[in-house]
């Protein structure tokens, strides 16, 4: 566990740390391991995974190192409850659901429609268990009128509204955690457990993962480059909106601490991989399923069909197409955490009643996980 004051963005902005709320609920710096098997059967022998799966105790993957910041402020703020959103099997609103509840916080999930698959189910049930309370909506609009109506009601009732979590963490505050994370990684190329990557592969779905990477590399003057694989529609990850997201995290850090510099990206700095996205959000495609697989005969590390498999397929396609492809790094977003022991003994009937189609309909065809 890194205590706050240690963080190293705190401690290169000492402003910052004394304005951020920061919580330490997960298990930092994680592992970096040379993927040798893997890398063996391609003919690269400097292939390595940077483990943000075993980021935390109750719950790993990428949504740790932001909800160290959001609920850190939550918290610090005295509210007692959170709301969050997410699609129906979003780890995101799992994450929120199980750090909430070890914080005592009462945390409602909005969730929208999207493709079954087995963690669908998985997680929704593991939610529930967690406390959370869950809110199916139909559509956007369903999930804004449902919302605006809970927010009217506890502003009439408190005179606040309650602190919303954005869709996968991504606001500037949740960046912060992988502007860390650049952090982190340049400390253990430092140290000697990795050459520098030349490439990095990383899930684009909401933007902050590479957002704070972008931001923390640039920092320290890393010379990677960021391979962020689409895993999103087009209208929510592109080019435009990484901007925003840049621009609007550095404003955010530079209002709190003018010592912040005015960083600037050419452009150069990441590329986005659209060719791996398949038919849509949360659909598995063949190349995904089959680099899921590899990895788990050859290493022992098990991926989702969502992001972090669609995440490996493109880096095992370069590897296949460009034998010269440099020191390479998958970082790995998604939790290995085991869930609880007989989470799917509990009856889906218990859960609302919007959601019990996931448990009802069959789950798409490609989908081999349990
Ligand atoms: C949320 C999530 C991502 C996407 O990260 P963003 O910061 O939202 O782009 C990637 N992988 C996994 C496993 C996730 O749960």
């Amino acid at each position: 566990m890194i205590r706050s004051e240690d963080l190293p963005l705190f401690q290169a902005f000492p402003g910052l740390g004394r304005a951020i709320e920061h919580l330490p609920l997960g298990n930092f710096p994680t592992p970096v391991e040379r993927l040798d098997r893997l890398g063996t059967a391609y003919g690269n022998q400097s292939i390595f995974i940077k483990r943000d799966d075993r980021s935390g105790r109750l719950y790993g993957g990428n949504k740790v190192r932001k909800l160290e910041f959001l609920l850190g402020k939550i918290r610090a703020s005295g509210s007692q409850a959170l709301i969050t959103f997410g699609y129906a099997g979003s780890n995101h609103a799992l994450a929120t659901a199980l750090y909430s509840q070890q914080l005592g916080l009462h945390c409602q999930t909005y969730l929208l429609p999207q493709a079954n698959a087995n963690y669908v189910r998985k997680n929704l049930l593991w939610s529930w268990q967690a406390g959370a309370e869950i809110i199916p909506c139909r559509h956007m609009a369903d999930l804004l009128l449902r919302l605006s109506r809970a927010q009217f009601l506890a502003w009439l009732e408190t005179g606040q509204i309650r602190p919303m979590i954005p869709p996968g963490g991504s606001s500037p505050l949740g960046t912060l955690g992988y502007i860390n994370a650049a952090f982190e990684l340049h400390e253990q190329i430092e140290s000697g457990q990795l050459p520098l990557p030349s490439r990095i592969y990383v899930p684009l779905g909401s933007l902050g993962t590479v957002a704070g990477l972008l931001i923390g590399f640039k920092l320290r003057k890393l010379p990677i480059t960021i391979h962020a694989v689409r895993v999103v529609h087009g209208t929510f990850a592109n080019g435009v909106s990484v901007r925003q997201l840049l621009t609007r995290t550095v404003d955010f850090l530079q209002r709190i601490d003018p010592a912040f510099p005015r960083l600037k990206w050419t452009g150069a700095e990441w590329i986005i991989r659209p060719e791996f996205f398949g038919s849509g959000y949360a659909r598995f495609t063949p190349a995904g399923c089959q680099a899921m697989r590899q990895l788990q005969e050859l290493e022992g590390i098990q991926l989702d069909g969502t992001y972090t498999a669609k995440t490996l397929a493109a880096l095992l396609e370069d590897m296949r197409t460009r034998p010269e492809l440099g020191p390479s790094l998958f970082w790995n977003t998604f939790s290995s955490q085991p869930e609880p022991i007989g989470l799917s003994a509990i009856a889906y009937q218990r859960l609302p009643a919007g959601v019990h189609r996931y448990f009802e309909e069959d789950i798409q065809p490609l989908d081999f996980e349990r």
